[in-house]
């Protein structure tokens, strides 16, 4: 069953701007899904029209089975009764507020007796490493503390959902990376399902039960990080995911006719992980001369030139070649992703 259900949804703000188009999707009971994709691609639009904070231009959106927004049958429930929880990057808290009553708040509304309220407040304060400035206000907070409150606020609630747009994209690395594990953790322990807005692929793939990669308002592939990293539906995805980037290859060039022989294939992908260096000319070794070696932290990214065309490879192995020298580079042709001239995945 699934907890949230969009069927044909697209959204308008005006004649020109179509910002989502005609997405369908299932966000299963106990999912974490990621929406992920560049800058005004229709994420946030797509939460918000989740959230009730816009209304849909057409389709129709379920929580559960109930129906939350309809255009054609004039159908609108108010955010409020939708039973969300949402922390957007611009978190508004109660500035009059301190940290500690801004995220007890919720729970007064809810009539909780004082003690339950205490103990509950307390016990995500503590998680979230917000404890030590409990009675600050906001303004006296960092940018990141900020956000720690606000995703402290809706956790306190343990809403069967929760909605995220960037709640981590004010932290720095290092706290981000805790924060990261905590959201991780709390989806596990509550069973909350979680829609988690981001353009960052890194965090998409460390996170996410399922990933929804969109681009210019529609949705381009919908599955487990794996699926979309070994298997992209089309070139944007194989582009998109991946650092560094896939390398891409025309069928018609030298090296790519030497690769393939399907003669639907436009494009061939293969990422800088799945190319080796070997020694000797083996079965599938191409000559390859290396033009540059990139240390970047425990791995490594070569430039090769192989066959007239510009490939990096990255190895976690150090490599024992320099640059300006020559040797063989492996192309398994299980490897490559080859696409037709619509961009989309061929099976090799
Ligand atoms: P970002 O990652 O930069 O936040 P996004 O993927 O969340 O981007 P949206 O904010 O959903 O993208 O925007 C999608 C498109 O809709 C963009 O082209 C944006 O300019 C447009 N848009 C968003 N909000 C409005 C609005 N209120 N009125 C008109 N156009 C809007």
């Amino acid at each position: 069953m699934p907890t949230i259900t969009l069927d044909a949804i697209s959204k308008q703000y005006s004649r020109q701007a179509t910002a989502v188009q005609n997405i369908d999707l299932h966000i299963k009971s106990g999912d974490f899904m990621c929406l992920l994709g560049p800058s005004g691609c229709g994420k946030t639009t797509m939460l918000r029209m989740i959230a009730g904070l816009e209304h849909l231009s057409q389709g129709r959106l379920f929580i559960g089975d109930q129906l939350m927004d309809s255009p054609a049958d004039g159908c609108f429930v108010s955010p409020e009764k939708r039973g969300l929880g949402l922390v957007f990057q611009s978190y508004a808290l109660w500035p009059h507020m301190t940290v500690e009553q801004n995220i007890e708040f919720g729970l007064r509304l809810r009539k909780l007796p004082e003690r339950e309220r205490r103990t509950r407040t307390g016990e995500v304060m503590d998680k979230l490493g917000i404890a030590s400035y409990a009675k600050r206000y906001p303004s006296q907070l960092s940018g990141g503390q900020q956000q720690r409150v606000a995703l402290a606020r809706m956790m306190v609630l343990k809403p069967k959902v929760l909605l995220l747009d960037e709640p981590l994209s004010n932290l720095d690395a290092s706290l981000r990376l805790e924060m990261r594990a905590e959201l991780k953790r709390l989806h596990q322990a509550f069973d909350t399902t979680i829609l988690f807005v981001t353009h960052d692929q890194w965090e998409a793939m460390t996170l996410a039960t399922t990933i929804a990669v969109m681009s210019e308002g529609q949705l381009q592939q919908v599955g487990s990080p794996d699926d979309i990293y070994a298997r992209p539906a089309n070139r944007f995805v194989a582009e998109f995911i991946g650092n560094p980037p896939i390398n891409q290859i025309a069928a018609d060039s030298t090296l790519g006719s030497r690769l393939n022989s399907q003669p639907d294939t436009h494009m061939l992908g293969i990422r800088p992980e799945d190319i080796h260096l070997t020694q000797a000319a083996t079965p599938y070794a191409l000559p390859a001369k290396v033009q540059g070696i990139m240390p970047t932290g425990g791995s490594w990214v070569l430039d090769l030139e192989t066959e007239g065309q510009c490939l990096q490879l990255s190895t976690q192995i150090r490599p024992q070649v320099q640059a300006g020298e020559h040797t063989f580079c492996q192309i398994q042709p299980e490897h490559l992703h080859l696409f037709n001239t619509d961009g989309h995945r061929l099976e090799n």
